[in-house]
């Protein structure tokens, strides 16, 4: 007879996404098993971590277990990039990145699930779930036997392969990695490099293990256009980096692996979210390995997921917040980082005439503008009269409010991007009606202060004014009126 599972979430896979997800829920009080096809530790792409990971892995409660876990701090970078002359960019202090060996780093964080109750079927193969009257059933190939997996919710963390399938919406012009790792004398330091070529753009870094990671990202074109096939990919590989400054000056340097390939596309996926199903890590969205936010991406998902599926497991009411606040959290990350790297590409000065460059250069949407007005020394403003800009309104907008989501009144405007619930804390709505009611004459910021003292202390009232100011979103009352 088959086996049979009952559970109230079940999570596919175990990558960061997944695992962080799982021990939310958890924590939140769910039941939850996750499935791992692979035996950890395995081997990942995603090797550096950028500095905006230590909050994430602080909400996870894994903080001290990563600073144990044997990692490589990332303190510094080559950059050539904008020319071929390079900048050295030095992790901030307090600020550091890390190179980690993400089969280690994937099993600390399944690990600290684990041990937060999470049920961890491993390895595991989820094959395709079907939709029953009450939830999921999953069908599991586990210990050489089949499984049954029944559960109220699904979590898809499979990462590129996503199990759930649905549309993906391509975001950025195709791109192929193609990677190995390296051994040998190295002359230069510990540092990471960044580097543009004219059809490729190059990547390479020391992990924890004394490898080389040595990277190059390609457009697929280019490879079908050699004629390269698996014979012929190792040679491509190395005439590639040989067009590069990552093994430069290497004393014998030896490839350790086989060469390895995989997209790198950036896409998200159209749907994300259901009442009954979500997806989080790179089975919602990709973005471009650029930035080396994957991982950072990947774990933001899950914790704002996380809230997300509890909200629709747990306060049935919210159920439409809880999806509009998750879709539009992607499409917003999505959008921004695509504008992000758009401009990263544009800086190549050295290529931008060549295709490669022209294909990535390219925004599909504009960024938003995070200021638009430079900082002014506060007593000049502060005689002047002010009222709220025109196009600013409040409209409801899904905010996280503790562990669920729920509607809150928001600051919008164009230029905003989103809407803009709480800064620093501080509800923003009853500052802006209190602002919106001033008359036609406007208020000055002192005058200003005095109204919005009783909600807020004068030093963040004041904060709260200088940044609605460098946002646009304060017009100046000249004294013949608008100006
Ligand atoms: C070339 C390249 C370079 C990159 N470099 C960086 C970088 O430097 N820094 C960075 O932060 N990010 C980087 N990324 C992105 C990063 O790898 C991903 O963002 C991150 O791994 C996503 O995490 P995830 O948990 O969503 O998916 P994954 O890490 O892919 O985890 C998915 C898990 O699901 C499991 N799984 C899949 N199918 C099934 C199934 N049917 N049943 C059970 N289990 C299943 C897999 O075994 C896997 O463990 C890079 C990506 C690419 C393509």
């Amino acid at each position: 007879m088959e086996a049979r599972l009952e559970t109230e979430v079940c999570v596919i896979g175990g990558g960061p996404a997944g695992a962080a997800l799982a021990l939310r829920l958890a924590r939140l009080g769910h039941e939850v098993c996750v499935v791992e096809r692979h035996a950890f530790p395995r081997p990942h792409v995603g090797e550096s971590l950028t500095p905006g990971v230590w909050p994430l892995l602080d909400a996870l409660g894994v903080v001290e277990s990563v600073r144990r876990g044997g990692f490589l701090p990332a303190l510094e970078a080559l950059v050539r990039w904008e020319d071929a002359s390079g900048r050295r960019v030095h992790g901030r202090s307090g600020a550091i990145g890390l190179l980690v060996d993400r089969g280690r780093f994937d099993a600390l964080l399944l690990g600290a699930a684990a041990s937060a109750g999470v049920r961890v079927l491993q390895p595991a193969v989820a094959q395709r779930p079907e939709r029953t009257s009450s939830g999921w059933a999953l069908p599991v190939l586990h210990e050489g036997r089949r499984l049954l997996v029944s559960a109220r919710f699904l979590a898809d963390a499979s990462g590129r392969t996503s199990c759930l399938g649905g549309r993906k919406l391509p975001v950025s012009a195709r791109t192929l990695a193609l990677y190995g790792y390296w051994r040998g004398e190295t002359p230069h330091g510990p540092e990471t490099r960044v580097e543009a070529g004219p059809d490729a753009w190059y990547w390479g870094a020391h992990l924890p293990d004394g490898t080389f990671n040595a990277m190059a990202f390609v457009d697929p074109e280019l490879l079908r256009e050699r004629g390269i096939g698996r014979r012929t990919l190792k040679s491509f590989y190395r005439e590639l980096l040989g067009r590069s400054g990552l093994l430069e000056a290497w004393t014998a340097p030896r490839l350790v692996s086989g060469v390895l390939a995989c997209d790198a596309t950036c896409y998200r996926d159209a749907v994300p979210i259901e009442e009954d199903c979500i997806k989080v890590g790179e089975a919602s969205f990709s973005i471009d390995p650029l930035s080396s936010s994957g991982v950072q991406k990947a774990l933001q998902t899950a914790l704002s997921g996380a809230v997300a599926v509890h909200t629709l497991l747990s306060r049935r009411g919210n159920a439409e917040a809880a999806l509009r606040y998750y879709t539009e959290d992607q499409r917003y990350s999505v959008e921004q980082h695509a504008a992000w790297a758009a401009g990263y590409y544009r800086e190549s000065r050295d290529y931008q005439e060549r295709p490669f460059w022209k294909r990535r250069a390219l925004a599909q949407t504009a960024p938003v503008s995070a200021e638009v007005r430079p900082p002014v020394a506060e007593d000049e403003l502060l005689h002047r009269r002010w009222r709220l800009a025109s196009e600013a309104a409040l409209v409801d907008t899904p905010c996280i409010v503790g562990d669920v989501i729920e509607l809150r009144r928001a600051l919008s405007h164009p230029r905003l991007g989103r809407p803009v619930a709480y800064l620093d804390g501080i509800e923003l709505a009853p500052l802006v009606e209190r602002l919106g009611e001033a008359s036609t004459e406007g208020l000055t910021m002192p005058q200003l202060a005095d109204t919005w003292a009783r909600q807020v202390p004068l030093r963040q009232g004041v904060a709260i004014m200088g940044w609605l100011y460098r946002q646009g979103l304060l017009t100046e009352v000249a004294a013949s009126g608008l100006r």
